[in-house]
């Protein structure tokens, strides 16, 4: 008994992969490649895509995903929108938007993220090579920054 409910869902599981690979194979973004997102392009939530391509029209200059290892998906044991084991897709990308160095560029970074609909925002001061901008879908809105390694939530700097 057990091992055919193990069989099932490992199908399931198989079939849903499949579909979600085909999904995406079929998506049409403007300004990414699906190289860009390495081994997690068939987990990429679709809707977390295509707000990340508007807002790389809005911003309109060169949005680099990051190379981090976590900067796209990760499996662990937390609540982030990066974890694929949580959502059962990456809901969180990483990026660094070309130009966004001064205090302007981050508050206008941030109204064009809000704009598209992207509900988690946080902005990073601390990395390199530039500022980073974390963008995520989830329920409630959130928005933060990271100073010098010290995180504020509900600011904008
Ligand atoms: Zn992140």
């Amino acid at each position: 008994m057990f091992k055919n409910v193990a069989l099932g869902a490992f199908f399931l599981f198989l079939f849903y992969g499949g579909y979600r690979t085909v999904k995406n194979e079929m998506l049409e973004l403007k300004y990414f490649s699906r190289s860009e997102f390495g081994i997690w392009w068939p987990l990429m939530s679709q809707d977390l895509l295509q707000k990340l391509d508007l807002f790389r029209e809005k911003w309109g200059a060169p949005v680099v995903i990051t190379s981090h290892p976590d900067g796209l998906g990760r499996k662990d044991e937390s609540g982030s929108m990066h974890n694929v084991l949580k959502w059962g897709e990456v809901r969180a990308v990483d990026v660094f938007p070309q130009g966004m160095d001064t205090l302007e560029d981050r508050q206008r970074a941030f109204q064009i993220a809000k704009s598209v609909g992207l509900t988690g925002i946080g902005l990073y001061t601390d990395t390199r090579p530039s500022n980073m901008l974390h963008l995520d879908n989830r329920d409630k809105f959130t928005y933060w920054t990271r100073i010098a390694g010290k995180y504020n939530y509900g600011m904008v700097a």
